[in-house]
């Protein structure tokens, strides 16, 4: 379990000033320019040294992202991008740090800013964070208006402007280069890749997108050393991490703790333990909804860190922890998480276009138990077409929460059919729910 000394995130319940003195106070803003001093590849070895992985859901080693910025220049400006959208159903860390603690971010945006020789940084901001936008606005007018950012920002001899963007309210704008996109002033659309932003990013220019809590990182991970961080956690999987949770707790929380923190301590210490106790787990999504969830079985010694999670077919994502006890109807679950993926796609690709509308419909029939038992099959081979078959990632999310219903709760689905062939008067339409 994390101790206190190790937290990085000393506001993140908002108990303490947000606003400039009050971070000063926590030690933000402590001894920047002597980092920015020691040069840009200087910290880039330092954020590779630490082991950080990128924290907004894809897990990519921070440093080595940093480190493909293009060395020279060829007269086009660089860019930093904070991706700030936060959509991913059930995550809500990011939104913490920018009502709580908005400096730690911005100092993390200024040392990252100079590590890959960009003088400008966009935070986009998901569209249905008001307050969040007000409140890191605000932070950023003290941090101009006390030298920290702008002409020579912290006394460093480095100019850096900084600007909030605030989205419209579309989940896809979540993925890189519909973000960039969605910053131009266009559709937020997935890009093809390549190129990569780090050739071809924002306005054209080398940029590089990293997730709030990733940058927020960065400053502690500089004054602390890299070995502190990467001796929290496990190998390959180390640093703090904040985890929200969510769904059948008895306390739902976002809390910040050790990298590999087992799922069983995460839930009794923090947040109560399950509704009904333990044994009343059904499953958990441990990574956001697009991760496939994990049945109560593998629950007892789960240790939450990237490889562990993906080693059981699963994932860590954004860490958003969605505990389901035994009392949730959990086709029905996947259903509506199948209805948000077909609402969000950006329609580019057909694969995705048609596929999460046409898996929802038979998901919809499939809580009825209005269907044959052979489509569930035929089901998982249509998520697997669509899996790895689009431009973006929202391909995958909408397939693999349907191929772990499938993989753990398949009797269900089957029972389900039985009920509905037994009797099928007595059941309703959910169509109308949504
Ligand atoms: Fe758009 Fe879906 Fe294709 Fe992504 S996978 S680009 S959301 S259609």
């Amino acid at each position: 379990m994390l101790a206190d000394k190790d937290r990085i995130f000393t506001n993140l319940y908002g108990q303490h000033d947000w606003g400039l003195k009050g971070a000063l106070k926590r030690g933000t803003w402590d001894g920047t320019a002597d980092f920015m001093a020691k040069g840009d590849d200087w910290i880039v070895n330092q954020i590779k040294a630490s082991g950080l992985r990128g924290r907004g859901g894809a897990g990519f080693p921070t440093g080595l992202k940093w480190s493909f910025m293009p060395k020279g220049t060829d007269g086009r400006p660089h860019y930093l991008v904070v991706n700030a959208d936060e959509s991913e159903p059930g995550t809500c860390k990011d939104r913490e740090i920018m009502r709580h603690d908005p400096h730690v971010l911005i100092e993390g945006c200024l040392i990252a800013s100079f590590a890959m020789r960009a003088h400008a940084c966009y935070i986009y901001v998901r569209g249905e964070f008001i307050l969040e936008r007000e409140r890191l606005q605000a932070a950023i007018d003290q941090a101009y208006e006390a030298g920290l950012v702008g002409k020579n920002a912290c006394g460093s001899g480095w100019d850096f402007d900084i600007y909030v963007h605030h989205g419209a309210g579309a989940y896809i704008c979540g993925e890189e280069t519909a973000l960039i996109e969605s910053l131009e002033g266009k559709k937020g659309m997935p890009r093809l890749k390549p190129p990569f932003p780090a050739n071809v990013g924002l306005y054209g220019a080398p940029s590089t997108v990293n997730n709030v809590e990733s940058i927020a990182v960065t400053p502690t991970i500089l004054r602390r050393g890299p070995n502190w961080f990467s001796s929290l956690g496990n190998p390959n999987n180390v640093g703090t991490k904040l985890f929200c949770i969510s769904g059948h707790v008895n306390r739902p929380c976002t809390v910040e703790e050790e990298m590999g923190v087992t799922f069983r301590d995460l839930i009794e210490t923090h947040c109560g333990g399950v509704r009904g106790g333990w044994d009343n787990l059904k499953c958990v999504i441990p990574g956001g909804s697009s991760v496939p969830m994990i049945p109560a079985e593998q629950c007892d010694d789960l240790v939450m860190d990237f490889d562990t999670l993906r080693g059981l077919g699963s994932g860590l994502g954004t860490a958003a922890v969605i505990v389901m006890d035994k009392s949730t109807d959990v086709i029905r679950a996947i259903q509506r998480l199948s209805y948000f993926y077909k609402h969000e796609s950006c329609g580019q690709c057909t694969p995705c276009r048609e596929g999460t509308g046409w898996m929802w419909r038979v998901m919809t029939r499939m809580v009825e138990g209005r269907a044959e038992k052979r489509e569930i099959d035929m089901l998982f081979d249509v998520t697997k077409q669509i899996e790895g078959h689009t431009i973006c990632a929202l391909g995958d999310a909408a397939a693999w929460p349907i191929q772990g219903l499938i993989k753990h709760f398949r009797h269900e689905i089957e029972d389900r059919i039985d009920q509905y062939a037994a009797n099928p008067d007595k059941h309703g339409s959910v169509l109308a729910a949504e």
